[in-house]
């Protein structure tokens, strides 16, 4: 192997004792950064990363609210305990546990969130805010790819940059970042024609498919930086990414692993726009 591996677990550690540091500026200014989570349901994935954020929010010395609202609930019931939580000063964050019951409409939801409380980023008017270069919250797994990229030391301007995928939560905005750090960049998908060969004319390729094993090692250029999003259960029910680490590591020059990679990062990067909301919100 190559490659240098992008420690998440290291670069998680730094980010929530620098939120930490900041935590305690607050406090000993009279307020505790508090971030708030509905979590409609019981899909057991949400239930591991609402714990998740609970954890990180007392390691960095915040205030942590779980609302648990029954799978039942209906698309009002949501927008009321979302209206209350807006209207709580104590609350600097609101994070709305994606995927909601089909019962109810995640865009109108999302879209209730105050702009200035919505530390995941995915509101219209973050989103918005991040395409004309505003300050905004940014979406937080695509805000830890950055940090990762940035941890390299290798420079982004002028490289070729080309991400794998493109929801509106990964694959959209981590391009919009690397292009306003003067990358060029493809977005690829689905529809993509010879998708492993725009793949290996990358020097930074951002893979966030949701398959496992999706990247295979012909499709990394020599000395790349390969960042890993996928979170995938491989036939043997192992955790891994969207990239086949062994065969990519030879390649690539920095890579991400899967775990301890991306995952980590995205959930220090909430603790990262909680303190933040927290200082614009207080003027502190
Ligand atoms: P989505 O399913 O919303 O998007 C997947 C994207 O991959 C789509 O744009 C899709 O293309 C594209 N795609 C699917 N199959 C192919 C294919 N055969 N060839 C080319 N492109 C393809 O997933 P997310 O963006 O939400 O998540 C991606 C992965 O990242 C998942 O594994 C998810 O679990 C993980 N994830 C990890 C996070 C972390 O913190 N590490 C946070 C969020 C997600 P098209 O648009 O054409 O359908």
């Amino acid at each position: 192997m190559s490659a240098q591996i992008i420690d998440g677990k290291v670069l998680a550690a730094q980010v929530k004792a620098e939120v930490a540091a900041d935590v305690e500026t607050l406090k000993a200014k009279g307020v505790q950064p508090c971030l708030a989570v509905i979590l409609v349901g019981e899909n057991p994935a949400s239930q591991t990363y609402v714990k998740g954020k609970e954890k990180d929010c007392i390691e960095c010395g915040m205030e942590s609210r779980v609302i648990r609202m029954p799978a039942d609930s209906t698309q009002q019931q949501v927008l009321d305990q979302l209206r209350v939580l807006a209207a709580d000063d104590a609350v600097h964050g609101i994070l709305v546990q994606l995927p909601l019951p089909e019962q109810i409409d995640e865009q109108a939801v999302i879209a209730a969130i105050p702009p200035e409380k919505d530390v995941d980023g995915f509101t219209p008017v973050n989103v918005g805010r991040m395409m004309i270069g505003e300050e905004c919250f940014l979406p937080c797994t695509p805000a830890g790819c950055m940090r990762m990229l940035d941890s390299t030391g290798v420079s982004v301007a002028g490289k070729h940059a080309v991400v794998v995928g493109r929801s509106n939560i990964v694959g959209k905005p981590a391009a919009m970042l690397l292009l306003s750090r003067n990358a060029t960049v493809t977005i690829c998908h689905s529809k993509t024609a010879d998708l492993p060969e725009v793949c290996r004319s990358a020097d930074i390729l951002v893979a966030a498919v949701g398959r496992a094993g999706f990247i295979t090692g012909d499709m990394v250029k020599e000395g790349a930086v390969v960042i890993d999003v996928g979170i995938n259960r491989s036939p043997e029910g192992k955790l891994c990414g969207d990239v086949d680490f062994a065969a990519a590591a030879e390649k690539a020059g920095h890579i991400t692993p899967v775990p301890g990679g991306v995952g980590l990062m995205t959930r220090a990067m909430l603790m990262v726009n909680t303190v933040e909301a927290c200082r614009r919100q207080t003027g502190l």
